[in-house]
């Protein structure tokens, strides 16, 4: 199968080769009838596909198509209200087919939005407002407040469609066009004369060495790992480099881990590059608006989004920066399990353009790259705010130390300190809930989840039990369904009893939690308000927290409980600790006031906090590569993961069995046995997974393309069963 990426082909092709959204390997071959003239590759086209019609992507013509040609069905009509998708993304998809061991249609039809994927019309509606010359000259009424607020924005930046419903300016915005000063354009004209809001900070001198060993390579393929502790502003290079990219004429692809970050990073974007068509791509829009944005991409300057804008059609590529490129988001856990990051280097290769991995911790895999010279290593060292400095990081030794209530006297002490000086702390523990269990003290049941190897999660504000795996909720039982006692405790700290044990202990302190319970994607930009106004005194919350915000008067972090993932049976526990501590602890002291960081722990001799003390993020890389090195894991091997899943443990076992015994015989790859998943029962489904791995790349993607096939025909069949191409998760 390939995709004939260039040459076009006739009208009088007789058959079309047509790649669907379907689980199969294969493509399908339609009849493309002479009425409907010249179709080029990548056209969606809508088909016949057994009783219903489906959306596919025409690839070319089928070069001796094997179905009898009387059989075969007519394409039925070109959708032109979509754009073809280009060569390059054609590229790239047949790479993930080839790559991840995933069918090319259903690659394919995942990097359109939904709404571009099935054969209702589409109707854009003109995604930018833009200012008119009158608008440029009028004055509103002192009356209308909101109206010359958001004329004076347009002033400086287009807004786009979406930015106005978030920030509902809705209304705003009819009201200006209705007055003749603005009006709605499908795309931008050029860079019209806006005003500089924002301007760039003079480079510090790390920052300017940085910029010259990447500047001289813009034009051409190369990853650079922009190695750079938090607050060193890496932001800022990646600002400096899309002006660069812009005076090109040329597109930046920003992709970043988290929804909740795309507002504020937008806004900084937009105030620093005014005029600029800045667009978003996240699952958090709505699916019209994310058909508009992706229909906006070809002509945008700037693309910010979440792992899937990797796909995003950007014609004018000229740079891929991908911030926090450890983060486990950029990985996808279903259907197409990709790696953004990964693809969006590979996109960079084959579009011969540069890509800036950032972050305070890279992946062991990034670094790896860089310590082998494959990767360009940039480092920042120090913090661009020339006060601010690395925070003190103090353990607090649980062996020594009684916890009340999950808090230790140092760490309530230090919060009231930090509370009298008037600033501002933030509390981590990584588990949402009031607490992770509810216990019956005489017969000890603990809340199990009847259709997962978990516990039921208690939620005291909604007074409900629910699974954090397969989303079960139910009521909380008033007595303990095993033994009928009526006294049910819970049991350990979730951040709602958190929130309620620091409220009760520190009464006048204004204590916000923030979660997955209690954020939408838009309450961040009002949280950013209200931390930076004063009106918070202490954050609590999971790692949502760690990523990304600045706040200045922000002078103590807490670390409450963490020790589960120091002795994880999961290779990469420690790595993603470290990343997630360094990344609190980087919450600290931004600005001109030290900070503080106190860890609660009964491991206090763990070499993880050691490096950690010293802020040296290199240092325990290469302890953790050592390690791996000598252990046969990744980096140093490559892995796929096949996973099953069975009504019962020894269906989804036998299946992987089998699976092995059909494995092709090589020296250079090693199969490993079949075993429970770690988490081995979810949604009433059984998991289990065979290990594949070896230390050439390239021996272990031979391996898969002869396995995979066989893999259709292993009878008995399971519920499901995947490939998991360099899993991150076991
Ligand atoms: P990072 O992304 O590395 O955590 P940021 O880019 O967010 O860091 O920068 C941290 C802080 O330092 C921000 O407040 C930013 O405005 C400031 N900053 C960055 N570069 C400079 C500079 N060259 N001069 C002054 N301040 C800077
Ligand atoms: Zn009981
Ligand atoms: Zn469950």
């Amino acid at each position: 199968m390939s995709t004939h990426p260039s040459e076009g082909f006739a009208a009088n092709a007789p058959v079309l080769e047509v790649a669907l959204d379907t689980p199969l390997h294969r493509l399908f071959d339609y009849r493309l009838p002479t009425e409907l003239g010249t179709v080029q590759p990548g056209s969606l086209v809508e088909v016949p596909f057994g009783r219903t019609r489906q959306v596919g992507v025409a690839l070319g013509p089928a070069a001796g198509s094997t179905v009898d040609a009387a059989k075969l069905r007519d394409v039925i009509r070109v959708l032109d209200d979509r754009p073809a998708l280009s060569p390059d993304i054609l590229r790239l998809a047949q790479f993930c087919a080839d790559y991840y061991h995933y069918p090319l249609g259903a690659i394919l039809l995942a990097t359109l939005p939904p709404r571009l994927r099935n054969t209702a019309a589409f109707v854009a509606d003109a995604p930018w407002l833009v200012i008119t010359e009158a608008g440029r000259q009028a004055q509103p009424s002192a009356r209308a407040r909101a109206q010359r607020i958001l004329l004076d924005t347009l002033r400086e930046t287009p807004l786009i469609r979406q930015t106005l419903r978030e920030q509902k300016q809705g209304r705003h915005a009819t009201a200006l066009v209705n007055a003749g000063w603005a009006r709605w354009s499908p795309t931008l004209p050029a860079q019209a004369d806006f005003q500089q809001t924002a301007s760039a900070p003079s480079a510090t001198a790390e920052q300017q060495t940085a910029l010259d060993a990447m500047l001289p390579s813009l034009g051409r393929f190369g990853v650079h790992l922009l190695l750079g502790v938090t607050g060193s502003g890496k932001t800022e290079l990646y600002l400096r480099l899309i002006d660069a990219v812009l005076a090109r004429g040329k597109q930046t692809l920003v992709l970043i881990p988290e929804i909740a970050l795309t507002p504020q990073l937008e806004q900084h974007f937009r105030r620093r590059f005014p005029g600029r068509r800045i667009a978003t791509l996240h699952s958090g829009l709505s699916e019209k608006d994310r058909a508009e944005n992706w229909l906006a991409a070809p002509d945008c300057d700037v693309l910010l989004g979440t792992r899937l804008s990797v796909f995003a059609p950007l014609p004018q590529l000229g740079l891929i920066v991908v911030d926090e490129e450890h983060d486990a988001s950029f990985k996808q856990q279903d259907s197409l399990r990709y790696s953004a990051r990964d693809v969006a280097v590979t996109r960079a290769k084959q579009r011969d353009v540069p890509v800036v991995l950032g972050s305070a911790t890279p992946s062991l895999e990034s670094y790896a790259h860089a310590l082998a010279g494959r990767y360009q290593l940039i480092e920042l060292k120090q913090r661009a705010v020339s006060q601010a400095r690395l925070p003190s990081i103090e353990l607090v030794d649980l062996k020594h130390i009684p916890l009340d209530n999950g808090l230790t006297r140092p760490v309530l002490q230090a919060l009231g300190e930090t509370l009298a000086r008037g600033e501002q702390s933030l509390v981590f523990l990584n588990r949402r809930g009031y607490a992770p269990a509810l216990y019956c003290p005489s017969c000890g049941w603990v809340s199990p989840c009847p259709s997962c190897s978990a516990r039921l999660v208690l939620h005291r504000t909604t007074r409900r039990l629910k699974c954090h795996h397969c989303g079960l909720e139910t009521p909380i039982p008033a007595a303990c369904p095993d033994c009928g006692n009526p006294d049910l405790k819970p049991l350990g700290q979730g951040t709602q009893r958190l929130e309620e044990t620091l409220s009760a202990l520190l009464p006048s302190a204004r204590i916000r939690r923030i979660d997955r319970d209690t954020m939408r994607p838009r309450a961040w930009a009002e949280l950013g308000a209200a931390v930076h106004g004063g009106e918070i005194d202490i954050l609590v919350g999971t790692q949502m927290l760690a990523k990304g915000h600045d706040f200045p008067n922000m002078t103590l972090a807490l670390i409450l409980d963490t020790d589960g993932a120091l002795y994880s049976p999961d290779f990469r526990a420690t790595e993603r600790l470290f990343a997630q501590l360094m990344q609190v602890s980087g919450r600290a002291g931004r600005a001109d006031k030290p900070g503080r960081v106190l860890i609660q722990t009964a491991f206090p001799e763990h070499p993880l906090f050691r490096y950690l003390q010293r802020h040296d993020y290199s240092g325990y890389a290469r302890a953790l590569l050592t390690e791996r090195r000598q252990l046969d894991l990744p980096p140093f091997t490559r892995q796929v993961l096949l996973r099953a899943e069975a009504p019962t443990m020894d269906a989804a076992l036998a299946f992987l069995l089998r699976a092995a015994a059909l494995a092709p015989e090589r020296a250079d790859v090693s199969v490993f046995a079949a075993t429970p998943a770690p988490m081995a029962r979810v949604a009433n489904l059984e998991r289990a997974q065979l290990l594949i791995q070896s230390t050439r790349r390239l021996a272990l993607q031979a391996f898969v393309r002869e396995w995979r096939p066989q893999l259709d025909s292993v009878r008995p069949r399971v519920a499901r069963w995947s490939l998991d191409v360099d899993p991150l998760v076991f």
